[in-house]
């Protein structure tokens, strides 16, 4: 069970005008499989390399459950945009340190190793859970190299997934690996409560293309 405090979320597009089009023709779904219509707006907050975001909440017909919409450009309670945090654990996969990526990135150092610390604590699961989906989307994928250690295996294990989306779904254009990973982890990849995300491997991607 994820945690009462945490909003139920669906992951869809960054494009705010596709994203009200296609709430409106109903074409946004609910994990239970329910149609969600309209609900109001979550609270608008700025999102650093996005721009500021006033998420969409939406309704399901079916299960009745209140959701809000999340772009795939961001992740749950950061403050900073994926693709943005993504380039630090990229970094932090090839060796680098907290201290010189946060100059890299013109980011504060105790935010930057917030993130590495958060996805350090999640790499493992991170890593079974994009091994896994890199397994559905390409069964005939060989194994991944081996790195370093957990987290650039969990770096390496999204970067792959990646490229089987692209090749399988061929709908990518516009979605970084690291928007793929906020999408498939209904944007808790630095979240405690990653663990208790499951994929819904038939649609991976949820509303986010
Ligand atoms: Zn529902």
């Amino acid at each position: 069970m994820l945690g009462a405090m945490e909003a139920p979320v669906v992951m869809v597009g960054s494009d705010a005008v596709e994203v009200e089009r296609r709430l409106l023709a109903g074409e946004l779904v609910c994990p239970c499989g329910g149609g969600l219509a309209p609900w109001g707006h979550a609270r608008r907050r700025p999102v650093r390399g996005v721009g500021d975001l006033r998420p969409r909440r939406a309704r399901c017909g079916s299960c009745s459950v209140t959701h809000v919409l999340l772009a795939v450009s961001c992740l749950l309670r950061r403050a900073d945009g994926v693709d943005v945090i993504g380039a630090a654990l990229l970094a932090k996969a090839t060796g680098a340190g907290h201290r010189p990526i946060a100059v890299w990135l013109e980011r504060p150092v105790s935010t930057v190793r917030g993130w590495l610390r958060a996805f350090a604590g999640n790499a493992e699961t991170a890593r079974s859970m994009f091994t896994g989906l890199l397994v559905r989307l390409d069964p005939l994928t060989g194994p991944l190299p081996v790195r370093r250690g957990v987290v650039a295996d969990a770096v390496e294990a999204v970067g792959a997934c990646a490229a089987a989306a692209r090749r399988r779904l061929g709908v990518l254009g516009a979605v970084s690996p690291w928007q793929l990973s906020a999408a498939v982890t209904g944007g808790r990849l630095l979240a405690p409560s990653l663990s208790a995300v499951s994929i819904n491997t038939s649609r991976p991607l949820g509303g986010a293309v």
